[in-house]
């Protein structure tokens, strides 16, 4: 676990202690509080939660917006469907669930407002995090130029191979040569360079699109990797929320 610990802000990066496991969470009876999972007690304690939401993912490039608490208590994790989630109310945790998927984090400093979006390679080709961030603008008068992103472990460009289903999908943006890369008789895809070029050409700062927390999830064996480990890969928590 890696905590990013910000006076305004947090974001948990889990990793593979936290043993999570899509069957333990996504089948919880409607009577089961989240919290009784022991990694989100853990999650709850760490980060000093009133509440967590996370979404049924499905690799769109939708989301939602929560602006109350009592918005944020109606809500039963893991059962409306969506990428992206975005909050100006403190203690409330927007999570994203990934292994191999890039979990991103949109941080907006003047209207403190923050975003978790889920970004495999399908919602980067539909531009999720363009469309949490005009969201973002749309509610709460967000700027790109206000914005801090975080970007968590993903597969990354030393290891992710793309077959050309996928690269048809991405031929039509204008920097895919720089985010494409054949070795031998492979091509692989660089899917945070690729989401942080999408961020820049609206306007977010090179220098506030933070990567260090981006690590291989298919190398390094203390994070969760569907592509490595199949069926069987358990999951990472991304989860930020406001102070
Ligand atoms: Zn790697």
């Amino acid at each position: 676990m890696l905590l990013h610990n910000s006076p305004l802000f947090k974001i948990y990066f889990g990793d593979a202690k936290d043993n999570l496991d899509p069957e333990q969470y996504l089948d919880l009876p409607s009577d089961k509080n989240i919290f009784s999972i022991s990694a989100f007690v853990h999650l709850k304690n760490v980060m000093k939660l009133d509440r967590v939401v996370f979404l049924k993912q499905t690799h769109s490039n939708q989301g939602e917006v929560i602006t109350s608490k009592r918005h944020a208590k109606g809500i039963r994790s893991f059962t409306i469907e969506g990428d992206y989630l975005i909050t100006n109310v403190p203690c409330v945790g927007l999570g994203v669930m990934t292994a191999d998927c890039l979990p991103i984090v949109l941080y907006d400093s003047f209207n403190q407002v923050v975003a978790a979006v889920h970004a495999g390679w399908r919602g980067s080709a539909k531009t999720v995090v363009l469309k949490a961030l005009s969201r973002m603008e749309k509610e709460f008068g967000t700027k790109a130029t206000n914005i801090r992103a975080f970007f968590g472990p993903s597969a990354k460009v030393c290891c992710y191979t793309v077959g050309d289903d996928m690269l048809e999908k991405l031929e039509d943006f204008e920097f895919i040569d720089r985010v494409v890369q054949q070795r031998g008789k492979e091509n692989y895809f660089d899917l945070p360079v690729f989401n942080k070029l999408l961020l820049q050409s609206v306007g977010v700062k090179s220098d506030e699109i933070k990567m260090q927390y981006n690590l291989c999830t298919m190398c390094d064996k203390s994070l969760h990797s569907h592509r490595r480990d199949g069926k069987k890969a358990g999951r990472q928590m991304t989860v930020v929320s406001l102070q």
